[in-house]
């Protein structure tokens, strides 16, 4: 007796996000078509047809994990039977700590095991509007290079401020590496937002003198050069910060560094000739972005230069600040914790397209988004990761745990992220070590054993998850 398969789900793009979604869908007995476009039409990044293609680097960054949290969601992907892990592994280079492929060796080996999987179809076509209605469960991960026409037909059904074709990211602070004994809590006028509670932002004050230093250093900072097809636009209201510096000396503390309306708490009686603001990024609180601090300045030189802000001497960053040519879409707003287009019933958005950022990442969302299309396909709930896992900690962001909006502009705020462990919730505080022989942890020990217990929860909470959903 022949038992009848499911009807198929089909994937829009077999990047590592598409690739990984595939061999999840199939792997739980549901047909997959897999629309690649490479083969006939190329992106301006990508040189070979083969699936899950690695653009730049060869690397997955660190494998560690016990106290990186990219490490943890190796760990997870790896649990959950990754297919991009596997192909990973199988094809490792030396790298020390990290996880480095062959980048070759990595891209055919995915593409074998998806060619050769019974439930899997490739078509090598462009998809080039939203896929039809009569795709009831489709899948959209079509990355950074979305093709135009596709592009548009998803700003076209989701609203002109839903897709961005650049990201312009300011960097990113874990707030306990702020030193609070020179910043303060304040919000410009002590102006109560929608919200919030007139200390909202997080304020790092500057003399003459050391403005005058933090000028000449973002002047004199190496910076990235744009690649010739990315065609970034410079908009009014998101300069790179050395741009507006290059512009005059008084430029930046007449805009993102103005210092009105803010009044020292360490120091009442003198006015701060800057100030450098950072607002809350995360729901969590425990991520604040640098306003207004997009840059093109090389990382090496961010790290250097924005420790020279006083407040942010041993600044930890949980990223640093670009400005590139990337389309993704305004995930908290419209997708819901399935990755599923609230307008649209059975559309999901996956990959480097929903605002994660990396290999890796776009890859585990791919798992996440297949996860779930198969299980709405074979009738059974969706079962979302624990928040407390790198995979919910990652969901989370996209599709819920990011502030929203920016009260005092109202443009919408959100940026494409890797994980780190800002994004998960504190460990309870029994859960981290505190002493080691005696001797409370400070500083940067304390850090690695806060990392070190939500790592332990991530892969504990992972793991029991799994055994659950399969
Ligand atoms: C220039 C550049 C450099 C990068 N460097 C790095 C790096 O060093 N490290 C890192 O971790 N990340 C890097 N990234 C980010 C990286 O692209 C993503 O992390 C990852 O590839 C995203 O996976 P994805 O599956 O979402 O998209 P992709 O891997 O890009 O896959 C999307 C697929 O969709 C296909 N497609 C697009 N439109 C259509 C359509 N209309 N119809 C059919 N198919 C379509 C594309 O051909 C592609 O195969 C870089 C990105 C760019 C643009």
């Amino acid at each position: 007796m022949t038992t009848e398969l499911p009807s198929p789900i089909h994937i829009v793009g077999g990047g590592l996000a598409g690739s990984e979604a595939a061999w999840q869908i199939a792997n739980r007995g549901v047909p997959v078509i897999l629309h690649e476009m490479r083969g006939l039409r190329m992106t301006d990044a990508h040189k070979t047809d083969d699936l899950a293609e690695l653009v730049c680097s060869n690397s997955f960054r660190s494998d560690d994990s016990v106290s990186n949290a990219v490490g943890v969601l190796h760990a997870e992907m790896r649990l959950a039977g990754s297919l991009i892990m596997q192909a990973a592994d199988r094809n490792q280079v030396p790298a020390g700590g990290a996880l480095a492929v062959d980048r070759e060796g990595f891209s055919q080996a995915v593409t074998h095991e998806i060619l050769q999987h019974p439930l899997i179809s490739v078509v090598r076509e462009e998809i080039s509007g939203l896929p039809p209605q009569e795709w009831d469960n489709v899948i959209v991960s079509t990355g950074p290079l979305t093709a135009p026409s596709l592009a548009e037909s998803i700003r076209a059904a989701t609203g002109a401020d839903s897709l961005s074709f650049f990201d312009a990211i300011a960097p990113i602070v874990h707030r306990d590496t702020i030193n609070m004994d020179v910043a303060w809590y304040q919000s410009r006028y002590d102006k109560v937002g929608p919200g919030g509670t007139g200390k909202d932002y997080i304020n790092c004050p500057m003399d003459r003198s050391q403005y005058e230093i933090f000028i000449n250093a973002l002047m004199a900072g190496d910076k990235t050069v744009f690649k010739d097809w990315e065609h970034v636009p410079y908009f009014d209201g998101c300069l790179p910060i050395e741009v507006m510096a290059e512009r005059g000396f008084e430029t930046l503390r007449h805009g993102p560094m103005k210092p009105m309306g803010l009044t020292n708490a360490h120091n009442p009686t003198v006015k701060a000739y800057a100030v450098v603001q950072l607002r809350q990024d995360n729901a969590l609180g425990t991520l604040y972005n640098m306003v207004g601090f997009q840059t093109k300045l090389k990382y090496g030189a961010q790290t250097d230069i924005f420790r020279l802000i006083p407040g942010l001497e041993n600044a930890e960053f949980a990223r640093l600040g670009g400005l590139h040519r990337n389309t993704y879409i305004n995930s908290p707003v419209l997708l819901d914790p399935s990755l599923t287009l609230k307008s649209r019933p059975g559309l999901r958005f996956a990959g480097q397209i929903t605002g994660c950022e990396g290999y890796v990442e776009s890859a585990s969302i791919g798992l996440l988004a297949g996860r779930f299309a198969a299980a709405e396909r074979l009738g059974k709930p969706t079962s979302p990761p624990p928040p407390t896992s790198a995979f919910g900690a990652l969901l989370g962001h996209i599709t819920g745990g990011h502030i929203v909006s920016d009260e005092e502009s109202g443009k919408r705020s959100f940026q494409p992220m890797n994980i780190n462990f800002g994004l998960f919730p504190e460990p309870e505080p029994g859960s981290v070590v505190t002493t080691v022989d005696g001797k409370r942890l400070k500083g940067k020990d304390k850090t690695v054993a806060k990392r070190r217990a939500i790592a332990a929860r991530a892969l504990n909470d992972c793991r029991a998850w799994l055994e659950v959903a399969g």
